[in-house]
């Protein structure tokens, strides 16, 4: 499982699904859009807009599927139901949940996250610090349960950032993968500032 608000989703999203299904050998790895982030204050693009996008950014990613159902349930998206779902629908799989360093870092204070870490193998890639003294990833903070790294060239993209560009009218050709920036420039999405 690998979550995200992905609005939009950008080329670090990308290479940590690469990553991922290639380092941890997985079966699957499905790509679920968030509803509305319990975490996030910011109101999102519409759900059709980021699943559109994570539909064309993850589509030549081996193993990889965009999972819609969070953007149908009502009210905010939490990760263990999802993880419930999928311990129903796969009750032999071993379910792993991807994860970028800096959203390990709150894990304990997402809903059931004691549950979430038993359920799943946290699988953690290093995201770039935004400062170089910014402290580095503590996973003393997680709770406990199996855990596993994916090993990633820092990528110092976030969607704020394509956002904040794309909103000036710059260029975002190398933060997201081609479709996605066709996508945003078609449909207006983040409008000038
Ligand atoms: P925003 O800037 O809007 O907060 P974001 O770039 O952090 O967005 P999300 O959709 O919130 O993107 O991220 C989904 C997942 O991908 C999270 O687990 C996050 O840690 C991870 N992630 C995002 N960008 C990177 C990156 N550049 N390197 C590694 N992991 C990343």
């Amino acid at each position: 499982m690998f979550g995200g608000a992905f609005d939009p989703p950008h080329l670090g999203h990308v290479a940590l699904a690469r990553a991922a299904v290639q380092q941890l050998g997985l079966d699957q790895l499905r790509v679920f859009p968030t509803g509305q982030a319990w975490h996030k204050a910011r109101e999102l693009s519409p759900p059709e807009h980021r699943l559109a996008m994570a539909r064309l950014a993850f589509a030549d990613v081996p193993h990889t599927m965009v999972d819609g159902r969070e953007l149908q349930r009502a009210g905010p998206t939490y990760t263990i139901d999802t993880l419930r779902e999928l311990q129903r629908e796969f009750p032999q799989a071993q379910l792993l949940l991807v994860i970028g360093a800096d959203q390990a870092e709150s894990l304990h204070s997402w809903r059931d996250s004691a549950e979430i870490a038993r359920i799943a193998t946290i699988s953690i890639a290093a995201r770039a610090r935004p400062t170089t003294d910014a402290p580095p990833f503590d996973a003393s903070s997680l709770p406990p349960g199996r855990r596993e790294s994916v090993e990633l060239p820092p990528m110092p993209v976030s969607s704020t950032e394509v956002r904040r560009l794309a909103g000036a009218g710059q260029d975002i050709t190398a933060l997201v993968p081609a479709p996605v920036a066709r996508y945003i420039a078609q449909h207006h999405l983040y409008p000038t500032n």
